[in-house]
């Protein structure tokens, strides 16, 4: 049994048992069977399925959104967000089981045909910081190209995917089909990963648990997506739109309290507006509205734990702090929106994913210094260049090393377009049509018709 806490105040709000690695293999051995007949499900009847999931979410996106909160400390407009985000990636790839369609190939003396074969059981292993949307990431698609999945949340935040395989059954999804697994990484996680009818892993998390996974999975060539961790850039040049760039910078960075994988944790400004941005940047921060994640009004919440908080004052202890915002006293692991001057790229605040409210500002001279400036890190899963020429902007666009990259605006997710990482910031992609495929393995039959 472990406890589950509530990060805004630091108490108790559920017990969940921690799966055993004998009932993780029973698990998959149920998962294993019920994927012979799911596959074999008409595609027209696994779409109202998902469609019916998809429904039955959406009738309890309130309640979702409330244990998220609870359990998570994001802000009720983040939760909602987030409830309603794996309504659409169920209703999105419901879509998808009637038109997984293959290829006819012209070859001579018969006819060549292509099927996407599902895999068989999925391991879909999710973490703390956004444990709604990354589990439906994974699970939505896997289940529409016909597989059936074992998901682990992560200890810290079990609680809504265990909401969620309730919501499945309720919606007519059969047994076995999705299974939610909570417990320790070294028992679930590692299962799937060593576990031969686990036939792909679908990972989001740290990038030093994700190269240990990869090297696991290597052992039996077992499919993997990874979505690791991120270092991104905000890249503003001088003749950009600076009122914008700055009003929304605490956004990109300070959303989910810093712990998003996308947040744009390295601002790099042109010399000329630096000072300016700055100037800009300080009452957008202070403004923010850190406090209890229930209330409507909320912007920013607590970290997850007492241990991320004391990692992200570590970062910053013997920084160069230009300022920071407000945080509410009392219980709970709270940390205030905190912006660091880098002195040089080899500060440790700017080179390490910190995973906190925390953002370090460096300058840059021109487009060239600035590219490299953005590149110069291990990751590369998203980035920002704000600018008003045209022709910069495609090729900042193009010259940056990652995976989503948004023009004068921080978004990074849509679930119709690919999300992923270039880089140790991952492998594969999730969402949009790619990720379907992802879940599938090309077969090529040939039918001999010479007489
Ligand atoms: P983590 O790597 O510690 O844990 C992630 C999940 O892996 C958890 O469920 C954990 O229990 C499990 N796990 C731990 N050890 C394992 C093992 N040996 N085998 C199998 N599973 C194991 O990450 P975290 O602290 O939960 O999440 C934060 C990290 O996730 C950050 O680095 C962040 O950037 C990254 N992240 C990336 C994305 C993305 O899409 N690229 C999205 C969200 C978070």
């Amino acid at each position: 049994m472990s406890e589950v806490v509530d990060p805004a105040t630091g108490e108790a709000v559920g017990r969940v048992a921690a799966t055993s690695a004998e009932e993780v293999d029973a698990a998959i051995a149920r998962a294993d069977a019920a994927f012979v007949r799911w596959r074999a499900v008409a595609p027209g009847e696994r779409a109202r399925v998902l469609r019916r999931f998809a429904a039955v979410v959406d009738a309890h996106l309130e309640e979702l959104a409330r244990l998220e909160v609870r359990n998570s400390g994001h802000t009720i407009g983040n939760a909602r967000w987030e409830a309603g985000n794996v309504r659409d990636v169920l209703d999105y790839y419901a879509g998808a089981p009637e038109r997984l369609t293959g290829r006819q190939i012209p070859v001579p003396g018969g006819l060549d045909v292509t099927f996407h074969e599902p895999l068989g059981v999925v391991g879909v292993i999710v973490p703390w910081n956004f444990p709604m949307p990354i589990a439906a990431w994974g699970f939505a698609p896997a289940l529409a190209a016909g597989n059936t999945v074992v998901l682990k949340p992560a200890e810290l935040t079990p609680l809504t995917a265990l909401r969620l395989a309730e919501l499945a059954r309720e919606a007519g999804v059969p047994d076995d089909v999705f299974t939610v697994l909570p417990g320790a990484g070294s028992v679930v996680g590692e299962r799937f990963v060593t576990h031969p009818a686990v036939r792909k892993v679908c990972f989001t998390g740290s990038t030093e648990v994700g190269t240990r996974i990869m090297a696991g999975c290597a052992a039996q060539v077992k499919r993997l997506t990874l979505e690791l961790g991120g270092k991104s850039a905000n890249l503003v040049f001088a003749d950009a739109d600076l009122e914008r760039a700055a009003a929304t910078a605490p956004y990109a960075v300070f959303d989910n309290a810093g712990q998003d994988c996308c947040a744009r944790s390295r601002i790099l400004v042109q010399r000329p507006a630096y000072d300016r941005f700055l100037e800009l940047l300080e009452p957008a921060v202070r403004a923010l509205r850190v406090e209890d994640p229930a209330r409507e009004t909320a912007e920013m919440g607590p970290l997850i734990s007492a241990a991320q908080r004391d990692r992200v004052a570590g970062y910053v202890d013997g920084a160069n702090v230009a300022f920071a915002g407000s945080r509410p006293d009392g219980p709970g692991f709270w940390y205030a929106p905190t912006v660091l001057l880098a002195d040089s790229p080899a500060d440790r605040h700017w080179r390490e994913e910190i995973f906190g409210p925390v953002v370090s500002v460096l300058p840059f001279d021109d487009e060239a210094d600035a590219i490299r400036l953005a590149n110069d890190t291990e990751y590369g899963l998203s980035g920002s260049v704000w600018t008003r020429d045209v022709g910069r902007a495609v090729r900042v666009a193009r010259a940056v090393e990652a995976g989503n990259l948004s023009v004068n605006s921080h978004s990074s997710v849509r679930y119709w377009t690919p999300f992923g990482g270039m880089k140790r910031s991952g492998l594969g992609r999730e969402l949009g049509p790619d990720a379907l495929h992802a879940f599938t393995d090309v077969k090529n039959v040939f039918i001999a018709t010479e007489e």
